[in-house]
């Protein structure tokens, strides 16, 4: 690999880099926001070509991967039961019946797996799923709290809901003030930013020649994957991981050091987030790529049997 040093700046050449870009930041400066805003479209498509350019093994052989998990924070998919089934959910519920919840016993151990490691969370987010359909989320939220007050002051115990139903509204609010509701407050199955989750990056033309140890955002910015299958880089992989039955999530808490590459190799293939966003459409058949119908077939004749964290 190359010096830190060269690959800093060899990394400012991809317009969406790790760090700051220099390049980037001087052009905003010096041109005025009307005339910016013209190249937009001209930019998206270099960002685009960027990346699929930086993500090619002989760049990231130079390079390195982009992006690693961050253990700063950690996103725990309590529950896979959601009352939306969004089209394209990255936890798959539009596409599988929900599957086991997060047991008291696995967060107790998450919570004693964090003292022993000394790893304070800036942040934990439970998701899913619907998070507040888990019949024990009043449990969990004590743990994590009693976490919080004894180890963890700086934690911030995040719940990322849709806002959607009754019930979940007034589940919301008896919620302890201490814990932050994170509402995207969704209206119904149809979001417009949402991607394709279920087209293989590796069904594409393009993925010759890719490197899918590059990963992508979602793990810096969501944390490390916790289900009740394991760690993972990120929660979105442990939701593949139930259909496509690699059965690989750690069931120990990793240390930082362990920066999952091999995870993200195993993955990051099957993943619609990788190498960058596409445009939305409405569902069709052809959005599942031929590795997902495949899958989803065996899924559907045989459910993957994955060891619980
Ligand atoms: S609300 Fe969230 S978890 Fe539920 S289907 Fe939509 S995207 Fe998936
Ligand atoms: S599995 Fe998907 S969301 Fe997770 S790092 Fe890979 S591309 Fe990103």
């Amino acid at each position: 690999m190359l010096p830190e040093i060269v690959r800093k700046f060899a990394n400012t050449i991809f317009l969406f880099p790790r760090e700051e870009s220099p390049i980037l930041s001087t052009f905003q400066k010096i041109i005025p926001l009307s005339i910016r805003k013209q190249f937009r479209p001209l930019r998206y498509r270099c960002v685009a070509m960027s990346k699929l350019l930086r993500v090619k093994k002989i760049v990231t052989k130079y390079l390195g991967p982009e992006y690693a998990p961050d253990y700063k924070g950690i996103e725990i998919d309590i529950t896979y039961h959601c009352d939306l089934k969004c089209f394209y959910c990255n936890r798959f519920c539009d596409v599988l019946p929900p599957d086991v919840n997060i047991s008291i016993v696995q967060i107790e151990k998450l919570v004693r797996e964090s003292i022993e490691l000394k790893r304070r969370w800036l942040w934990i987010h439970l998701s899913g799923g619907e998070p507040t359909l888990h019949p024990h989320l009043k449990e969990i939220i004590d743990i994590l709290l009693d976490y919080k007050h004894t180890f963890s002051p700086r934690t911030a115990i995040q719940i990322l809901t849709n806002g959607y139903s009754p019930f979940t509204k007034a589940i919301i609010k008896q919620l302890p003030p201490e814990v932050e509701i994170i509402d995207s407050n969704k209206k119904g199955r149809l979001q417009n930013l949402f991607v394709k989750t279920t087209q293989a990056p590796i069904d594409l033309i393009g993925s010759i020649d890719v490197d899918f140890s590059n990963g992508c955002p979602i793990p810096l910015c969501c944390g490390v994957g916790l289900t009740p299958y394991g760690y993972y880089p990120c929660v979105v992989a442990g939701a593949i991981d139930r259909i496509f039955g690699f059965n690989k999530g750690r069931r120990s808490l990793p240390q930082k050091n362990d920066t999952m590459i091999d995870l993200l190799k195993i993955f990051c293939p099957y993943c619609g987030f990788f190498p960058c966003y596409r445009p939305f459409k409405i569902k069709t058949e052809e959005d599942v790529s031929p590795s997902w119908k495949k899958a989803l077939n065996n899924y559907s004749t045989s459910k993957p049997a994955l060891t619980l964290y």
